[in-house]
């Protein structure tokens, strides 16, 4: 999917921009922990495209002046966009920092597309034309309060997709990203797992995604490690920011079947991990809880249980995540790496026959009777799968609204006691039957 990036300065209507344009495609926000709201990426559609937005405003850069801060977020934009959306304000007009990113975006060559915003009425429109000063084209004039021009805008936004079709890796490779905050370790397990393996570079040249990914099999498995190239890259001011790696976290969970959390051992879990660690909850994706720089830990026979326990303690919402502790730079237990990959990606796309399914749904109902509600019960008919990766159910009832979130976890576990899928989320959601 192509990206499109946000770009501009403080207060010219950047996250309502991102808010109209992702609308109501938003995951839908869990109020349990490790599920956070302030997101700087989301997916939209418009006529036939689907793409994802990054809101580059949303990137805390530190106590930069202004125009370092927008130099930064602009080079964000070049860097990580297909298509760059620059957003001013038609009211204020042309300003310095308006210039100077101008400047940067010319320089990339990348597609820039203009919104001229708040221009709220039809007499307000003639203050776009100043903006063609910029050198990047027909400005749009928009007003993203009213929701006007939003759609002539994205018209010319989606025009400048390229038409590259995503690249045909193997149909059965499993896609795993390695996420976590800056130096714990991920460059250094990349590595690690790949080892003197000869990297397989793709030969279709062309598109964005071949550049960034690392393709590999071993023992007969075809892998992908998404955004290899972002892992790798150093050295850009912007990098080392939390905000920027969550962002780039929240990309790679998207690209991904597998994500692997890595938590510094030697450090502790911090706030960050729990939250990546709910994006991928929240996207549906397989998790591994890896525990990197065990070497460094000063051990006797019960830190991993102690630690196992913390992890328990913390990533309450992911208690199906296995855990591996392992060391990137002694290659200590990285064999188990793969192999544990391979398994929470088999349990991601796990199929349950809807005969055994309903066997076990029934003795759940046999043993545990759901709860009764104002002097109602409710009745589970029967139960479907209707997805994979991850697995989906729906249950038909008599009554939804009776269906309480207790019990759900409730069928949640007993599902989980008697097929297995460790390592991936399971959905569960109900429809009347009637
Ligand atoms: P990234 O920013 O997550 O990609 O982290 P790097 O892979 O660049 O690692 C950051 C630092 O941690 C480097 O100095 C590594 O040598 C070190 N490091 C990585 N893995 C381990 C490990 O397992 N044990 C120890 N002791 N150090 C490690």
């Amino acid at each position: 999917k192509p990206t499109i990036a946000i770009v501009g300065r403080p207060n010219v209507g950047k996250s309502t921009l991102f808010n109209r344009i992702v609308g109501g495609r938003m995951a839908i926000v869990e109020d349990k922990p490790g599920v956070t709201r302030d997101r700087l990426y989301g997916n939209g559609s418009w006529l036939t495209h689907d793409f994802h937005v990054i809101d580059t405003g949303g990137i805390e850069i530190g106590d930069e002046p202004l125009l370092e801060k927008m130099r930064a977020q602009a080079e964000i934009a070049v860097d990580e966009a297909d298509v760059i959306l620059f957003l001013v304000d038609g009211r204020t007009g042309l300003t310095d920092a308006d210039e100077t990113v101008a400047d940067l975006l010319r320089k990339s060559k990348k597609p820039v597309v203009v919104a001229v915003n708040k221009l709220d009425n039809y007499q307000q429109r003639e203050l776009m034309y100043e903006f063609y000063a910029l050198g990047l084209g027909d400005p749009y004039a928009i007003s993203c309060a009213h929701g006007q021009g939003i759609g002539d805008l994205l018209d010319a936004v989606v025009a400048q997709f390229s038409d590259n079709e995503p690249i045909n890796e193997a149909d059965d490779a499993i896609r795993f990203a390695l996420i976590g905050r800056p130096n714990v370790g991920k460059s250094s397990l990349v590595n690690t797992i790949l080892g003197k393996e000869r990297v397989i570079v793709s030969d279709l040249a062309g598109t964005t995604r071949d550049a960034i990914d690392t393709p590999f099999s071993r023992d007969g498995q075809e892998y992908v490690i998404v955004d290899t190239a972002g892992i790798r890259r150093r050295g850009r001011v912007y990098e080392k920011t939390e905000k920027y790696s969550v962002l780039r976290a929240q990309r790679s969970i998207e690209e991904s079947d597998v994500v692997l959390v890595l938590i510094n051992g030697e450090e502790g879990i911090i706030e960050q991990d729990k939250k990546i660690a709910g994006y991928a909850h929240e996207a549906g994706r397989a998790i591994v809880l890896v525990v990197n720089k065990w070497d460094a830990v000063e051990k006797d026979d019960k830190t991993m249980e102690k630690f196992r326990r913390k992890i328990r303690e913390q990533f309450q919402f992911i208690d199906y995540a296995p855990i591996v502790f392992l060391s990137a730079l002694t290659g200590s237990r990285v064999d188990q790496v793969l192999p544990v990959i391979r398994q929470v990606a088999e349990n991601h796309s796990l199929r349950v026959q809807t005969s055994l399914l309903n066997d076990c749904i029934m003795d759940t109902i046999a043993m545990t009777p759901p709860p009764s509600d104002k002097g109602k019960r409710l009745k589970i008919f029967y139960a479907t799968q209707v997805a994979v990766r991850p697995p989906m159910f729906v249950l038909f009832v008599n009554d939804p609204e009776l269906l309480h979130f207790s019990y759900v976890r409730h069928i949640e576990n007993r599902l989980r006691e008697t097929f297995g899928f460790i390592g991936t989320p399971i959905k569960i959601v109900s429809r009347k039957k009637n």
